[in-house]
């Protein structure tokens, strides 16, 4: 009898632990199932991100070029229908191709350009930008990659003929830019008129509010072109350099700038950008 309890006893015990085992095992199995099922997750997860960020975000995480501009300046930047064109947006497009990067051009009034600059609100500026004394003293610039020269544009038949003809004259130029601060100097603030775009300064002429405008040669052969009765003075006022303003402090994206555009002006696709505007004269 004591042995029968004792048998039924370890039977008892037997079964709960058998019950316990089950159960045991149960819950390990989930456990595992689901540490199983978190490290398949995560597998996925990465692998599904991997895949994702090397087939279609790829192009996302491109980094931009945003570069400056003041799009009033045919032939080098101008909208055609809604798109800014021209020889700076060709070869800063082909400059960020590159350099893996995609460019973002903001259109601007020129007077921010050099501000935007060295404040890093944009990565570079590019609008036909002489290089000038006083603008390296906040900015750094690329190698030149066109030369300007600053014209005097007047109405056919002017009394103006030369540039002493202009002294004592209104005359119209864009403000801020080279034409500005040079006329400024050479013939008094007070008879220098300052329009935020050189167009508007050529309608003042032809509205007889100023006698001259001084702008640079290819955007003063487009207002000629575009407007009857103005002729270009066969002297010229001022020649000069255009390059890109980049940051001082990033002489990283100088270096890649200038690299590109070396092999750019090297390899003929620059000339062949400016042959596309400018015609051969
Ligand atoms: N070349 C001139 C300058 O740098 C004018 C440039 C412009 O009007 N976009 O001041």
């Amino acid at each position: 009898m004591k042995n029968m309890k004792k048998l039924l006893c370890l039977a008892l015990a037997a079964m709960l632990c058998a019950v316990c085992f089950v159960g045991c095992g149960k819950t390990e199995a989930d456990v595992t199932t689901a540490a199983t099922d978190a490290s398949t997750e995560a597998t996925t997860e990465a692998t599904t991100e991997a895949t994702t960020e090397a087939t279609t975000e790829a192009p996302a995480v491109k980094k931009t070029l945003t570069m400056a501009t003041n799009a009033e300046f045919p032939p080098y930047e101008y909208y055609e229908n809604d798109k800014i064109v021209g020889i700076d947006a060709e070869i800063a497009a082909a400059i960020a191709e590159k350099l893996g990067m995609e460019l973002v051009i903001e259109d601007m009034k020129f007077d921010s350009i050099i501000t935007s600059v060295v404040s890093g609100g944009v990565d570079m500026g590019m609008a036909g930008m002489t290089v000038t004394d006083e603008r390296l003293e906040s900015v750094n610039f690329s190698v030149s990659y066109a030369t300007g020269i600053q014209s005097v544009i007047v109405k056919t038949g002017s009394d103006v003929k030369t540039l002493d003809d202009l002294a004592g004259k209104k005359i119209g130029v864009q403000l801020a830019t080279t034409g500005d601060i040079y006329a400024s100097g050479d013939y008094g603030e007070d008879n220098v008129i300052k329009y935020n775009k050189g167009a508007d300064a050529v309608l003042a002429l032809i509205g007889g509010d100023v006698d001259a405008v001084i702008i640079d040669n290819q955007p003063a052969k487009v207002f000629v072109e575009q407007n009857e009765g103005l002729e270009i003075l066969g002297t010229e006022y001022a020649v000069e350099e255009y390059a890109i303003a980049v940051n001082k402090e990033n002489t990283e994206l100088l270096n890649q700038i200038n690299g590109a555009l070396e092999a750019l002006i090297a390899d003929g696709t620059v000339d062949t950008i400016v042959a596309k505007y400018i015609s051969a004269e």
